[in-house]
């Protein structure tokens, strides 16, 4: 039954009865992963709506299990963050961001950022900071390149701990988005004191913004709220012409989403972004 379990989709969420024995046996795989190569970033444009260009990338983990083929995020991030492996595949992601960056120098990608997604447990970790300042001065690329994206739940948690750590990365010079914005229970205040540069509006907002007066509403909302605040928005999910028109007219920054581009390997980015983005 081992066997089997093994090779079927979604083994690690549903593939076995007991979720300690499953739990242990992901917990097992990622980290033969890490020492064995397995995992990849795929980047996802973001559309300047001024310029019209690409102006930064989100960083996604992909992991190519040699049995199971492509696991999807969802699979086991959350697995990891609840076993606490997340923290060695951050530092994993944090790396590759940053040799990215600089592989993408002197060529015509040399202006893109990246921006990369942390989890609350990983931010817990005293030495991340010092971490992040010490991947961006071995790879020499500029501070201002890397972005950390963080959900409003992730840092709530430990506001005062995760107030000090997001300070000291953003004084590396290291920009900060808050992810899904919109859905979280938080409270506005923390945009007060936080160093936060971009808001990214969940998708969920996006999906029926040009037909939903509410969701159009609260999107504007956010943007003018952001902009008064000196703070930078990014659409996610944007798939049709008619979102990306409203985001446009109402003066949003940046969208990103299938409509702009899917997330794909680097390789195929530089092709895309050769060939410009919108048709
Ligand atoms: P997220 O940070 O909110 O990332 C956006 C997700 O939406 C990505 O899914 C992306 O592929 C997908 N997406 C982008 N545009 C569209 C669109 O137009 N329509 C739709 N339907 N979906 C779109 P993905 O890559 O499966 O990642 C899922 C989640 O996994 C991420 O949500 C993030 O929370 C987490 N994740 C991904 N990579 C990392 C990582 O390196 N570290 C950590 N800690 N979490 C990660
Ligand atoms: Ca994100
Ligand atoms: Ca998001
Ligand atoms: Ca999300």
């Amino acid at each position: 039954a081992k066997e089997r379990g093994r090779n079927t989709y979604q083994f690690y969420t549903e593939g076995m009865q007991d979720r300690e024995v499953r739990r242990l046996e992901l917990d097992k795989d990622l980290s033969e992963a890490l020492a064995g190569d397995q995992f990849e970033l795929h980047y996802q444009p973001q559309l300047d709506l001024i310029t019209s260009r690409a102006c930064s990338v989100e960083a996604l983990i992909r992991w190519n299990h040699p049995q199971r083929g492509m696991v999807p995020p969802v699979e086991f991030i959350p697995l990891a963050e609840e076993s606490g492996r997340i923290a060695e595949i951050g530092r994993w992601v944090i790396q590759a961001a940053c040799r990215q960056l600089r592989a993408w120098q002197n060529t015509n990608l040399s202006h893109l950022r990246i921006a990369i997604n942390l989890s609350g447990r990983e931010l817990d970790q005293p030495d991340l900071p010092d971490y992040i300042g010490q991947c961006l001065l071995d790879s020499g690329v500029a501070p201002h390149q890397l972005e950390i994206e963080l959900t409003e739940e992730s840092f709530i948690a430990n506001i005062e701990h995760n107030h000090e750590q997001l300070r000291r990365i953003s004084e590396l010079g290291v920009h900060l988005a808050i992810d899904d914005f919109g859905v979280g229970y938080s409270s506005l205040g923390y945009l007060r004191n936080f160093p936060v540069d971009l808001l990214k509006i969940d998708r969920s907002f996006i999906t029926n913004v040009a037909q939903q007066q509410d969701d159009a509403v609260i999107t504007r909302a956010i943007i003018n709220l952001a902009h008064n605040l000196g703070i930078r928005v990014v659409a996610e999910g944007v798939e049709t012409k008619e979102q990306l028109r409203f985001l446009y007219n109402h003066q949003c920054d940046l969208a990103q989403g299938y409509l702009v581009g899917r997330p794909m390997p680097a390789r195929k980015l530089a092709e895309k972004l050769t060939q410009g983005l919108l048709p």
